[in-house]
């Protein structure tokens, strides 16, 4: 890519089209304006990038936003009272980015078109090499371009972009595509045969019906409606009640905690396996299983949650704090099972804190949502790990029971108690974050 079109990796926009001498060509200064939409219900704008810095206020669902800068997962933004705030870029929507100016492009080789910034996505159409295509947004490896007035994808490697704007009028602005699907999808089915509609309200127009059992992709919520996308790509509002959601803490509404990057560090891993039941089950396998729970929960409450290891690899001890460091994590929590040096000889768990002022109201906001497990709780207690020592975040370190007391083991291996487990400290953290 030439140097003087250094793109923000994420935020380059402008707008659109595979014009085809459709608009005209403009020499002026290429206006990087990228405007995101809120997709939660509610997002509070912070002072900077992280939950730890003051609220400035809130923006509440379809609210448009001007990005003018991003960090650790956060947007930098302008707000309408022309006051610069953030607010976590998972919260909020930029596919509906609405622009008027694009960047002009050359196609460089045979291109396959895509629905999105995926090589598995449907395969819209191909661009031949020599073809010119407006650039409304590039994301690394991707670039968005407009196609039959509809925004699509192509991989970045087969454009040279230009230093050329193209100015288009309303009418020539793309019709966006619906969102890719989100990866955590929460579907619903309707129970009876049901009106999808343009917005949230019996009054709204119909975009389409869809008939009793149909699967839909829920987007967000608001108060008693869905905002869905059909099997088709279709997106609008149903009400909620009629449909069926498989688990309905997946749709509520944005809480702190959905503003909130979550490290999970499931203990062990690879060549370590970690202590050993009396059958020699590894510790590292009920880490991970645990803390994928965790994650699943705190995913479907909106976090941000990012794992030191999702699979079974070694991580070395030292690496761990530093990743929660580097996302800015409002919470490190380690999870471990414990081990006696006589079997049978220890049960229960314990929650472990570090530091006194960044760590034990994590620790004691934890212990008391762990409270109820079937197993003996311990309480809180003073730990001195390396992941808690060296962690600059509010960390905690969980030991989750004796892996081998065969009484407690049964539980440690149990989904039944993982699922519990992931429960509690979804709900600790949520209280947590309430209590800040
Ligand atoms: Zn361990």
């Amino acid at each position: 890519m030439p140097k003087q079109f250094q793109l923000k990796k994420w935020a380059l926009i402008g707008a659109l089209s595979l014009t085809f001498g459709l608009a005209a060509v403009s020499t002026s200064v290429f206006a990087a304006n990228n405007e995101i939409t809120v997709k939660a219900d509610t997002v509070t704008v912070r002072m900077g990038p992280g939950l730890t810095y003051a609220a400035m206020g809130e923006v509440k669902q379809g609210t448009a936003l001007d990005v003018i800068g991003h960090r650790n997962a956060w947007y930098k933004v302008r707000l309408a009272s022309n006051q610069i705030g953030w607010v976590p870029s998972w919260l909020i929507d930029h596919n509906d980015a609405s622009t008027t100016s694009a960047k002009i492009a050359t196609v460089t080789k045979q291109a396959s078109i895509y629905a999105y910034a995926d090589a598995k996505s449907q395969v819209i159409g191909t661009l031949e090499s020599g073809a010119t295509a407006n650039v409304i947004y590039q994301d690394g490896d991707w670039s968005q371009l407009n196609y039959n007035h509809q925004a699509v994808w192509v991989k970045s490697n087969t454009l040279k972009v230009s230093d050329q704007t193209v100015t288009l009028t309303p009418a020539t602005q793309i019709a966006i595509k619906a969102d890719p699907k989100p990866k955590n999808a929460i579907l619903v089915t309707t129970r009876i045969d049901t009106n999808v509609r343009e917005a949230a309200g019996m009054n709204a127009k119909v975009i389409t019906q869809v008939k009793k059992g149909t699967k839909l992709t829920v987007l967000s919520q608001s108060n008693d409606w869905y905002r869905v996308q059909t099997a088709d790509d279709k997106v609008g509002y149903v009400a909620s009640w009629t449909a069926d959601t498989p688990n309905s803490a997946k749709a509520k509404a944005a809480t702190k905690l959905s503003e909130a990057t979550i490290v999970l560090d499931p203990g062990h891993g690879g060549t370590d396996v970690g202590a050993l039941s009396q059958s020699g089950k590894y510790e590292k396998t009920y880490t991970l299983a645990t803390a994928q729970r965790i994650a699943a929960k705190l995913k479907d409450a909106g976090a941000n949650v990012i794992f030191t290891r999702s699979t079974d690899t070694f991580v070395d001890l030292a690496s761990r704090p530093i990743k929660a460091a580097k996302a800015h994590a409002d919470a490190f929590i380690s999870i471990h099972f414990d081990s006696s040096p006589e079997a049978n000889s220890a049960t229960g768990f314990t929650t472990y804190y570090y530091d006194n002022s960044k760590d034990y109201q994590l620790a004691s906001d934890l212990s008391a949502s762990l409270k109820g497990l079937p197993l003996d709780d311990r309480g809180v207690a003073f730990g001195n790990f390396e992941v808690l020592r060296e962690n600059t975040q509010p960390s905690v370190l969980l030991e989750m029971g004796y892996i081998n007391n065969s009484k407690d083991f049964k539980s440690i291996s149990s989904p039944q108690y993982q699922e519990e487990v992931a429960d509690r400290v979804a709900k600790g953290l949520s209280n947590y974050f309430k209590d800040k």
